[in-house]
């Protein structure tokens, strides 16, 4: 197991850790994928050893018989037929009975082994995707998180569950059997000698290719999710577009590079195949031939040139199933890479969590510039809003008002400039820092299936069924005027809503994330039009709730409607990706600007 690994290490990443950047999210170096594994070593170091000592004895076992056979031979030729013959026999049928045992115990023992590991990395991968920057995942796009969750884990799974103890038991088979065959005669392991230079050979030129091959398979098949869930997901808009030709050949070209890669790593296998057949054959003719002529130079009984015969049978299957299990491995290490790589998407540079001057809710922009792509959207905003202040964002459409507030989030780092939350960098800062610090709401807010206490400890981390936790998630409804309905669920925090349990309207839904910043208590929120979609009855009900959860916080509000702008202490006009007026109502109204333009086409008098 070691060595193939150790190929898929040499020819997976030659030199430093590195780690690439295939179809979106990073992929996890060798060395790490290896630093891993040995922690699991450390960690279940011990309950390895006994499944390996257990398949141990279930080979030692199962090798009893072809001794004993020979030994039986050899007692016919010297004795004839004697009353020793019975005991060797029954003693085959105990050593028959011994290896069914001692397997069923170890099948039970590496079965527990595989399923902790597995569920230890799986967990870990989910903490690792929940952790994920939305910016990552927007870049990324949430195809190649959908293949890694499923194809990738599928592979990982095949390896723990079946690769891992397959390649343990044929490996620790493969082992015993070249000891009893060194034990018989020592010139018996010379039969070997033309296999190992085949297998070397054969692997090493497999081994070379296959980790790129595959690297470069699970890639293209991210692809193809991607391209399938995109146009799943957009397929109102390629209709009304009429690109329906342009999707269908854009998908067959994904189909075609998957196929591709594929085909090739397809391509190695059917090289790599032939030779491994040679290689497990030849043994036992020349095993038979080496034995023979021992025979007849005198150091081998008959007995024993049969026990040679059957042992060397024996490697046949144990060597089959550790090269059929090389690809397994190969394939589960490279989708570890994958997997692992999404905790490296996290990793951003992680500053001083301790505010460095700044106060605590002041955020401040120094030269924020920032584009998604090539185009530039934001050209330079400089900003500063004092702690406790509520700012309003106005302007046209597409000028950048939803990008300052994601900029001020932390959602993106600035393209050049900083932003700064209570003195402190945002881009320094890792993810779980940056949402104690500030927290952005948008329009819709999910409702995630599970309980309403669930979904409202998201914010924290409650397991959310302790008293005192229960008592805190009561606070939070309460300070967004949402208890009252809550209470009258049918079960309480712990009723079930979310698609196929209790519905909940829009504003409801609303109430909850707001419940959420509640719990959460973040210096900074930043509202994208987060009152936008209701209804205006609805609207100004949320609008109550929300004033629970403004006070004591710096809000930047992306303002649909110019009321809310009203009630802000300044106002922020941004066109064209930059602050074209920065002031209190009153005075942008009295300046005559965009601003005053807009509040009285706003209120039919301009
Ligand atoms: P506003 O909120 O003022 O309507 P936005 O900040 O949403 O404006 O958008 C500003 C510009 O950035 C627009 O030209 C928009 O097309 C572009 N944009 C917004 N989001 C993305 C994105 N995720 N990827 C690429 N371009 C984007």
């Amino acid at each position: 197991m070691t060595q193939t690994a150790d190929r898929a290490e040499a020819a997976g990443t030659a030199g430093a850790p590195r780690e690439h950047h295939t179809a979106g999210l990073p992929v996890a170096s060798a060395p790490a994928v290896w630093a891993r594994l040995r922690r699991a070593g450390r960690e279940h170091g011990a309950l390895f050893a006994v499944v390996v000592l257990l398949y141990g004895l279930a080979a030692l076992m199962a090798l009893a018989s072809p001794w004993i056979l020979g030994v039986i031979i050899d007692t016919v030729r010297a004795e004839g037929a004697s009353s020793r013959i019975d005991v060797l026999a029954a003693l085959i049928v105990v050593s028959l009975v011994l290896h069914a045992g001692f397997t069923l115990v170890s099948v039970a023992a590496s079965i527990r082994f595989g399923e902790t590991v597995l569920a230890e990395l799986r967990e870990e991968f989910v903490r690792a995707v929940l952790r994920l920057p939305l910016g990552v995942v927007e870049r990324a796009g949430t195809g190649d998180l959908v293949a890694r969750t499923g194809r990738d884990i599928g592979h990982l799974s095949h390896t723990v569950r079946v690769a891992v103890p397959v390649m343990a038991v044929s490996t620790v088979t493969l082992v015993i059997v070249v000891v009893a065959t060194a034990v018989l005669h020592p010139a018996l392991l010379l039969a070997w000698a033309p296999s190992v230079v085949v297998l070397w050979v054969s692997t090493r030129w497999y081994a070379r290719r296959a980790p790129d091959g595959y690297v470069r398979e699970l890639a293209a098949y991210s692809d193809l999710t991607q391209g399938v869930t995109d146009t799943v997901e957009g397929a109102h808009t390629i209709e009304a577009l009429g690109r329906q030709a342009r999707q269908t050949a854009l998908n067959e070209q994904r189909v075609g590079r998957a196929y591709a890669a594929e085909r090739y790593t397809l391509w190695l296998r059917c090289v790599w195949y032939p030779p491994l057949e040679v290689a497990y054959m030849l043994p036992i003719a020349l095993t038979f031939l080496a034995a023979g002529l021992l025979y007849v130079d005198g150091p081998l009984s008959l007995g024993e040139v049969a026990t040679a015969v059957f042992l060397s049978r024996q490697t046949g299957r144990p060597l089959e199933q550790v090269l059929d299990q090389v690809d397994s491995l190969m394939m589960g290490f490279t989708s570890l890479r994958r997997l692992l790589g999404v905790e490296l998407a996290e990793e951003g540079p992680s500053g001083p969590d301790a505010p460095s001057g700044g106060r605590p809710g002041e955020v401040r922009l120094d030269g924020v510039r920032f584009g998604y792509t090539g185009t530039e959207v934001l050209h330079g905003v400089d900003l500063v809003l004092a702690p406790g202040e509520r700012l309003a964002v106005v302007g046209p459409s597409g000028a950048g008002k939803s990008t300052l507030g994601k900029l001020v989030a932390g959602v993106h780092p600035p393209t050049s400039g900083d932003v700064r939350v209570s003195g402190v960098s945002m881009s320094g800062l890792a993810p779980g820092q940056r949402r104690g610090r500030v927290v952005m709401l948008s329009q819709e807010s999910h409702m995630f299936r599970g309980t309403v206490a669930e979904n409202l400890a998201l914010a924290l981390d409650l397991p959310g069924d302790e008293e005192a936790d229960r008592e805190r998630l009561w606070e939070a409804l309460a300070a967004v005027g949402a208890d009252g309905w809550a209470r009258s669920l049918p079960d309480g925090l712990d009723t079930r809503v979310g698609s196929g349990n209790v519905p909940l309207d829009p504003a409801r839904v609303q109430q909850l994330a707001l419940a959420r910043v509640v719990l959460a208590d973040p210096d900074v929120l930043v509202l994208d039009e987060a009152t936008s979609l209701m209804d205006p009855r609805s609207a100004r009900h949320l609008e109550r709730s929300l004033a629970g959860v403004l006070s004591g916080r710096t809000v930047v509000a992306i303002a649909h409607r110019l009321h809310t702008a009203h009630d802000a202490d300044r106002i922020a006009v941004v066109e064209d990706g930059r602050i074209s007026e920065l002031g209190g109502h009153d005075e942008l109204v009295a300046r005559g600007g965009s601003y005053a333009s807009l509040w009285h086409a706003w209120h039919g008098r301009g």
